[in-house]
């Protein structure tokens, strides 16, 4: 087979090879979807459906597209891991241990400001004297 006839890569992109399609220089999947990671597209197509990524990939700018792979096959493994909460699950977690440190940082602030009052109240002899 003749490998000169573009600067592309000779493997197809995971897509194509998971779709069994050729892989060309204007494949939309190519840049995002390296064949040395095929279950990156596989999570994204079972989930969201290749057509679906394709019209997502198509809507977005170029420079936003990256990121916008990442973001569905981000969502993508957390639904196949989770088929009911998908990334909802994790962000309820992670919100729920921010209200929680937040509460102990205002616990911890409110301790401090007790213990610096009772400092400032036996005036210097805390800091005073004993080591210099
Ligand atoms: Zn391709």
């Amino acid at each position: 087979m003749s490998s000169s006839y573009s600067n592309y890569t000779n493997s197809p992109c995971a897509a194509c090879k998971f779709l069994r399609r050729k892989c060309t220089s204007e494949c939309v999947f190519a840049p995002y979807f390296p064949p040395e990671e095929p279950t990156k597209f596989a999570n994204v197509h079972r989930i969201f459906g290749a057509s679906n990524v394709s019209k997502i990939l198509h809507e977005v700018a170029p420079h936003q597209r990256e990121d916008a792979v990442n973001s569905l096959a981000y969502e993508a493994e957390a639904r196949l891991k989770d088929p009911v909460y998908g990334c909802v699950g994790a962000i309820s977690v992670l919100q729920r241990q921010v209200l929680r440190l937040q509460r102990e940082l205002e616990e911890t602030n409110a301790d401090l400001m007790r213990y610096a009052s009772c400092l400032g109240n036996e005036t210097t002899s805390a800091y005073g004297g004993r080591r210099s």
